[in-house]
């Protein structure tokens, strides 16, 4: 059931994933562009390991895609290099070759993961989702949404550099909408969530902390983040 549950989340995820591919065999390389953007994820090619490399130290990715056996620098080496400089996006290696010895390799080099050739479209893009994921928790105290970005832990928010002064309530409220970008949230669901009541009642009460909100983190910037679905709930644009 929990797994179930899993699985449609992943689904229902919207963002979309930024993979760098680092496979040198061509044919492999367009199925998987072609399969993962299916899955909603936009990818960059690089066709053997220092390409990859400097692809990897020159952009930003969700995840990293690196085919073991690669012409001129290996995906170990290219794995061992990233960590070196404290690249830490998640990496997840491929090999035609299923030696214990190679796995061990590919995760003692830094290596989040590891898929053995060949393997389903699906349990890629599953795995891909998981260490993205993984990453996400890595820095649990921080969230960000667009320009948007909220410290849990310090409780303070900013729209890019500029600090936001939010009650207690409204940092709750912009919390709830920014684990759910881009998402409808019922009224409901957003008053179970912040005031732990989601009695009809509080709506009143929910539309007011809106609008407050909306006076902090909209008003002052000339930008319209968060939009009402009419007697349905709020939602939170996707890039705010
Ligand atoms: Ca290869």
């Amino acid at each position: 059931m929990g797994q179930r549950l899993e699985n449609a989340e992943s689904i229902g995820r919207t963002d979309v994933v930024k993979l760098l591919i680092v496979e040198d065999e061509t044919k492999i390389a367009r199925l998987l562009q072609r399969g993962l953007a299916f899955e909603g994820m936009t990818s960059t090619l690089a066709r053997d390991g220092r390409a990859g490399l400097e692809a990897a130290q020159a952009g930003t990715f969700d995840a990293i895609v690196l085919d073991l056996m690669l012409p001129g620098l290996d995906g170990i080496s290219v794995c061992r290099q990233l960590r070196e400089e404290g690249d830490w996006t998640p990496i997840l290696m491929l090999t035609a070759r299923s030696a214990v010895s190679d796995r061990v390799l590919g995760l003692r080099s830094g290596a989040d993961d590891y898929l053995v050739k060949p393997f389903s479209l699906a349990e890629l893009t599953a795995r891909l989702r998981a260490i993205a994921r993984r990453r996400d928790s890595a820095a649990p105290g921080l969230l960000e949404a667009g320009e948007l970005r909220l410290d849990l832990a310090e409780r303070e928010a900013w729209r890019v550099d500029q600090r936001l002064e939010l009650s207690p309530r409204e940092f709750d409220l912009l919390e709830a909408f920014m684990r759910h970008p881009g998402q409808l949230l019922s009224r409901e669901q957003i008053l179970a969530e912040v005031w732990g009541d989601d009695s009809p009642s509080r709506a009143n009460v929910l539309q007011v902390y809106v609008s407050y909100l909306r006076e902090k983190i909209d008003r002052p910037f000339g930008t319209d983040s968060n939009e009402t679905v009419r007697s349905v709930g709020y939602r939170l644009k996707k890039t705010p």
